[in-house]
Formats: C-alpha cells, sequence, structure tokens
C-alpha cells in the first residue's frame, strides 16, 4: 500500500512524513511543479498528470490519498463525495464544510461560540464581513460599517450570510483524532497571514483576504486549555449529527477578542496548511511522541497503527 497526495499545499509535509514511516509515496504532479518537487528529492514519487481532476480517472486501488485544501479546491468537493477514491478522513465532512447553514449548525452542536449572523440588513448593529456562498480563502468578501455600506454593495444574484466582523487574533488550531490510540490530540497552533488584511498600513476600506503563509504560534497554556476541550467537543458533535467518526487531522479556525473569548468562525475536516509550521515537530506533538511528529508523519503513523489492528477502513470513509 502506497500513500498519495496532489503535488501542492502540504505535500512536501505528507509525503515526507509517509517516507519518515517507512511507506511508497506517490505525488501526483501537473508538469509545471515537476522540477520544484524533483529539488526536494522526491523525483521517485512524482507521477505527472496533466491535470488534477484527472486523478478521477486513475486506477489507484493501492494508493490511499491525502486529501488537503488544494486537493479539494482543484477537483472539487462534489466531485470528491461521488468518487471511489480511497481517502484517509471522512469525506461526509466536505458537505458539512460546504454548505454555509450546515457547517454553523455543526459549530453550534460542538458548543462553539460562532461569530453572530443577521438574518437582514435592517438588523445590522456592527461592523460585518460579508461572505458569498461557495466562496473560497476570502476571495469576495467584503466588510461594512453599517446597513447603508452593505447595501451599497450587495448584488441580486447572490446569496450572502452577514457575520459580525470580530476585532481580535486570527488563531488556527489543528488537531489530530486518533482512532488507533483513541484519543484527541491537539497538535498546533498557527496564525494564516492574509494580504492585505493583516498589513499595518492600510490606505483604503477593502482588504483582501488572500492567503500569503503562516507563522507558528504558541498559545497561553490556559487557553491551549480551552482549545483542547474545544477539539474534543467537535469531535463529539460531528458524531452525533451524522453518526459517524472524524478520524485523523481537523483545523478549528477561531479569533481571538480582547475579551479572550473565542470565535470559531471555519473548520477545515483535513490536514490544513498551517501545520507545515510544525516540522519536524510541534511542542505538543514533541511531548506526545517523545520523537519528531509532523502531521504528515502522524497521519502515517495512524495509517500503520490502524493496519496493524485491522481498522483502516474505519479511517477511509
Ligand atoms: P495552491 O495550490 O497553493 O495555489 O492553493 C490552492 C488552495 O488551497 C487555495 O484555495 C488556497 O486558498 C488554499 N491554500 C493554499 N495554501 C494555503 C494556506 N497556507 N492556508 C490556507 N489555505 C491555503
Ligand atoms: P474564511 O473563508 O471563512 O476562512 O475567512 C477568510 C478570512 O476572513 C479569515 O481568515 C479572517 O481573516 C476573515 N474573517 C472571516 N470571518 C470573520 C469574522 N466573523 N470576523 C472577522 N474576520 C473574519
Amino acid at each position: 500500500m502506497k500513500i498519495g497526495t496532489v503535488a501542492s499545499h502540504s505535500a512536501l509535509n505528507i509525503i515526507a512524513g509517509a517516507r519518515a514511516e517507512g511507506f511508497d509515496t506517490v505525488l501526483f504532479c501537473t508538469p509545471d511543479r515537476q522540477s520544484f518537487y524533483r529539488a526536494f528529492g522526491l523525483g521517485d514519487s512524482i507521477v505527472i498528470i496533466k491535470s488534477y481532476v484527472d486523478l478521477l480517472e486513475k486506477d489507484i486501488e493501492d494508493t490511499v490519498l491525502i486529501p488537503h485544501g488544494s486537493f479539494v479546491a482543484y477537483i472539487g468537493a462534489e466531485r470528491l463525495l461521488k468518487s471511489d477514491l480511497r481517502m484517509f478522513g471522512n469525506r461526509e465532512l466536505l458537505r458539512w464544510e460546504e454548505d454555509r447553514q450546515l457547517k454553523t449548525r455543526l459549530m453550534t452542536e460542538a458548543g462553539l461560540r460562532v461569530p453572530p449572523e443577521y438574518k437582514s440588513v435592517e438588523d445590522v448593529d456592527s461592523p460585518v464581513i460579508v461572505k458569498t456562498y461557495g466562496a473560497a480563502g476570502g476571495l469576495g468578501y467584503f466588510i461594512a460599517r453599517n446597513a447603508e455600506e452593505i447595501r451599497a454593495e450587495l448584488r441580486p444574484d447572490k446569496q450572502y450570510v452577514i457575520q459580525k466582523y470580530i476585532v481580535g487574533t486570527k488563531v488556527f488550531v489543528t488537531y489530530f483524532n486518533s482512532l488507533a490510540r483513541d484519543r484527541v490530540e491537539v497538535f498546533g497552533a498557527d496564525i494564516r497571514y492574509e494580504t492585505d488584511a493583516d498589513a499595518n498600513l492600510r490606505f483604503d476600506d477593502d482588504p483582501s483576504f488572500i492567503v500569503v503563509g503562516n507563522l507558528p504560534l504558541v498559545l497561553r497554556e490556559s487557553t491551549l486549555a480551552d482549545y483542547y476541550n474545544m477539539g474534543i467537543e467537535f469531535v463529539k458533535a460531528f458524531k452525533r449529527v451524522t453518526g459517524q467518526d472524524l478520524p485523523g487531522p481537523f483545523c478549528l479556525e477561531t479569533i481571538i477578542d480582547r475579551h479572550q473569548k473565542i470565535f470559531t468562525f471555519e473548520f477545515s475536516g483535513r490536514i490544513v496548511a498551517g501545520t507545515n509550521v510544525w516540522i519536524p515537530s510541534s511542542p505538543y506533538s514533541y511531548i506526545l511522541f517523545n520523537e519528531p511528529m509532523w502531521m504528515g508523519r502522524r497521519i502515517a503513523r495512524e495509517i500503520r497503527e490502524l493496519q496493524s489492528q485491522n481498522r483502516l477502513e474505519e479511517a477511509l470513509l
């Protein structure tokens, strides 16, 4: 059995981790990115594909694929849901992530504090962030100070969610839910750095939220304890609403305000690129394993352990 992924996002993280655990690896790569991945010594894992959707046509029964953000962005959630690719994790979660109402329902079910939403423009009494349905990575979002500013921007042909704009620090916390060890691990935290929302100097009120990269973050330990509980509750809530497990990595995307209230505005049901900051180890994964343990390796370790327990299928949902 091989471990594979598509060449972008957290592919170095995933492939290096699988190799560290002794797996053969496959990196599905478009021609333009080939030389970059070769430069990292991954040449013998590269399988060239013209476009990522070609993956759906490939006969790769022997490969467990590790989905990541670009993987979903390039192939599309709908296609992935229908495909019979062998993917690590629970693809049902994609459905909950794609649909803004389901997303909020799951976070609320987990007892997480979510940014208040306004049903109609008339109710708005604070600065807001307005999100279009289906928008990814903050593209197409806008911020507004009041109802008047929102009305000026709204387009009748689009569906929106109007959320209170939370002023604070963005904190992304990644977890690993291990079926083999029956525990939720709080793996590491990072800050997603966005242009130009995170620029210090701004001369306009129309910031974009395009991700540039990630910075490592170590939280106050007392705050981390709160996040630990949030992760556990999230896994339990998913089980309650779907009857299914949520194996492997997931991320809660939050903002901490000046009163230290944590607002969760988003989640991700797979490896996030923020975990790239924690190669070869995060402080917490090091304490848990007593050896370097990054997310790509953690996934491969889980696959190994589930294989030896004859339970791998439980994590390929
Ligand atoms: P890429 O393959 O890097 O162009 O990214 C494809 C998709 O993954 C885009 O929708 C990005 O928004 C998302 N993505 C890539 N890198 C990151 C990151 N560091 N944090 C969050 N999302 C990311
Ligand atoms: P998302 O597409 O939900 O991951 O959001 C993209 C970016 O928009 C986030 O990384 C934040 O910078 C910002 N954002 C999203 N929701 C809120 C909110 N309720 N308050 C303030 N900023 C937000």
